[in-house]
C-alpha cells in the first residue's frame, strides 16, 4: 500500500516537473481583469454597452437543436461577408475573435529570432505573442502626443519579417495613415493591420490587399457590433496568405450560434451605425466633461479616450471602483504614466461617470 502511495507522489512530482517549450516557459500569462464585470458600468473592455442588435437576440431565440448538434457550417457565412465587404471569399477567414487571427499569424510566419516591429503602447497581445514565438520584438514608441510614429516605424520595418499597425490602435486612440502602411508594406515582409476599432473611424487598408500581397488586415465583432462575448473575428489578406492560415486554424474555432449571431449582427448595419454615432457623441460628452474637470485628454478615433489625471490618478482609479465604474488604468503602459483608459459607455454610463467626478473635483475646471 505505502509503496503504491510513493509511486503516485514520485508520479505527480514527475508531471510537475515537465518542461514546456522554451518560450512558452518564459512568456508571461495574460490574465485580463474579466471576472465580476456584469451588473457594473464596464468601460473598461471597451465594449458597446449598447449590447447587440435586436436581431441577434431574435436569431438566437429561433436557434434550431439541429444547429446545436452539428458541427459548424460556415458557407452562408462567407457568402454574406463576402457581399458586404466586396471581397472574393478565398481572401478572407473567420476566426475565434481577432485574438485568434493574431495567432494564427505568428504561428504561421514567426520563427525563433524574426523580427517583430510593435509600435508601443499597445494592445497587448502583440508582445505576449512574440514572446511565446521567440520573436524579436522591436518596439518602437508612439510620439509623446500619442500620434502614430510614421517614420520611425517605416525605418525599423526595413527587414522586418513582420510589422504591426493597429489602427485605430489601442490604448492610444490614433490613428495611421495609409500612406504610412503602404511604406512598412515596401518594407517588411508581412504588415499586421488590426483594424478592430475600424467602425469609429471609417478609414482601411482593406483595399490594400488588391496591390499588397503582404498585408493582412483584421476586424472584429467585438467592438461596434457588440458581440465580444461569442468570439468572431475576420481577417482579410491575399489567397496565398488565407490559404496559410487556414493550415494552421483549428477547423471549428468558430462556433455555429456565433456565426449565426455574426450574420445577423452583419445583416444589421443600420443599427451598428446607430450604435457608432451614438458612441462617438458619448465619447466627445467624456471628453468634454473630464476637461472641464481640469483633467488632460487626448484626442481618440475610437470608441474611448486617454486621460492624463496627473497626481490625482490614484484617487481617481479609487473613486471610480468604489462607484462600480469600471475604466482601465493604463499608468504602467509606456508614455502613459498618470493615464486611464475610459470606453465611450451609453449617454447615460458617461454621464453617471462625470457626476461621480464632478462631486470630488467640480471646484477644479
Ligand atoms: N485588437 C485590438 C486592438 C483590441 O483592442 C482587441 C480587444 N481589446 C482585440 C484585437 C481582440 O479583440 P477580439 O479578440 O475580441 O476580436
Amino acid at each position: 500500500m505505502i509503496s503504491y502511495l510513493k509511486a503516485i507522489v514520485s508520479f505527480s512530482e514527475a508531471r510537475a516537473m515537465i518542461e514546456p517549450k522554451r518560450f512558452v516557459r518564459d512568456a508571461k500569462c495574460y490574465v485580463p481583469p474579466m471576472e465580476g464585470r456584469r451588473g457594473k458600468i464596464r468601460l473598461d473592455f471597451n465594449e458597446n454597452t449598447w449590447g447587440p442588435s435586436p436581431k441577434v437576440m431574435e436569431r438566437l431565440r429561433t436557434l434550431s437543436s439541429e444547429i446545436i448538434s452539428t458541427y459548424p457550417e460556415y458557407q452562408k457565412a462567407y457568402d454574406l461577408f463576402s457581399e458586404k465587404f466586396g471581397i472574393d471569399r478565398s481572401r478572407m477567414l473567420v476566426t475565434n475573435g481577432s485574438d485568434e487571427a493574431i495567432r494564427l499569424t505568428y504561428n504561421a510566419y514567426i520563427s525563433p529570432g524574426d523580427k517583430v516591429v510593435i509600435p508601443v503602447p499597445t494592445f497587448a497581445i502583440f508582445g505576449l505573442e512574440a514572446e511565446l514565438f521567440g520573436a524579436n520584438a522591436v518596439e518602437v514608441p508612439y510620439n509623446k502626443d500619442l500620434s502614430f510614429p510614421e517614420d520611425e516605424v517605416i525605418e525599423a520595418s526595413e527587414g522586418a519579417r513582420m510589422t504591426i499597425v493597429v489602427t485605430p490602435n489601442n490604448p492610444t486612440g490614433t490613428s495611421a495613415s495609409l500612406d504610412a502602411i503602404e511604406s512598412i508594406a515596401q518594407r517588411s515582409e508581412v504588415v499586421f493591420v488590426d483594424e478592430a476599432y475600424h467602425e469609429f473611424k471609417g478609414i482601411s487598408a482593406l483595399p490594400l490587399i488588391e496591390d499588397y500581397d503582404n498585408i493582412i488586415v483584421t476586424r472584429t465583432f467585438s467592438k461596434a457590433y457588440g458581440l465580444a462575448g461569442l468570439r468572431v473575428g475576420l481577417v482579410f489578406a491575399n489567397e496565398g496568405i488565407i490559404d496559410t492560415l487556414r493550415k494552421v486554424v483549428s477547423p471549428y474555432s468558430v462556433n455555429s450560434i456565433a456565426i449565426e449571431c455574426a450574420m445577423a449582427a452583419m445583416q444589421d448595419q443600420g443599427y451598428m451605425r446607430s450604435c457608432v454615432e451614438r458612441i462617438i457623441q458619448s465619447r466627445e460628452r467624456l471628453a468634454s466633461g473630464l476637461r472641464s474637470l481640469g483633467f488632460k485628454v487626448f484626442d481618440s478615433d475610437a470608441n474611448f479616450i486617454i486621460c492624463d489625471l496627473g497626481k490625482e490618478h490614484k484617487r481617481v482609479v479609487e473613486l471610480l471602483k468604489g462607484e462600480k465604474i469600471l475604466i482601465r488604468d493604463r499608468s504602467g503602459d509606456r508614455l502613459l504614466e498618470n493615464c486611464i483608459r475610459l470606453s465611450a459607455g451609453t449617454m447615460e454610463e458617461t454621464e453617471k461617470l462625470l457626476e461621480a467626478l464632478q462631486r470630488n473635483y467640480g471646484d477644479r475646471g
